[in-house]
């Protein structure tokens, strides 16, 4: 496995904080990064409101995108949580994403099926299939 992203041990905190303030509703978000580095966790509103899917409304997606481009930041890709199952890419995510977001855009899932042990993944996905890959921590 390759590293496909690296961030702040802060920023990996910040979705995963994210995750476990709206469990059992899946959690969702979006990246910004700045010289290959995420830089900034934009969260978002699941608009399915579900513990099983997530999207995020056309209109705030356009909003996070306006506000990554005056910040400075480049779209690094998206996170969401799984508060029921294993910590990657579902069929569904999959379908959703693949056609707009395949590499080099990175996916994080972040499990908090079990609260204290959550676990956070990283893939990029590309046709029907999810690659899981490596993220590097900087302090
Ligand atoms: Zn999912």
């Amino acid at each position: 496995m390759a590293v496909v992203a690296r961030l702040r041990r802060a920023h990996l905190q910040a979705m995963v904080e994210h995750a476990l303030r709206e469990a059992p509703i899946e959690c969702c978000g979006m990246l910004g990064k700045r010289d290959g580095i995420i830089e900034a966790v934009y969260p978002a509103k699941n608009a399915e409101a579900s513990p099983f899917r997530f999207s995020i409304d056309a209109r705030e997606q356009r909003r996070i995108e306006a506000e990554m481009e005056a910040a400075g930041h480049e779209l690094a890709g998206f996170y969401h949580s799984h508060t029921g199952s294993e910590a990657r890419p579902s069929p569904t995510d999959i379908r959703m994403m693949a056609p707009l977001f395949g590499p080099p855009y990175v996916h994080f899932v972040v499990g908090v099926a079990d609260r204290e042990h959550p676990v956070v993944r990283v893939f990029t996905i590309e046709g029907d299939q999810a690659f899981e890959h490596e993220y590097e921590l900087l302090d």
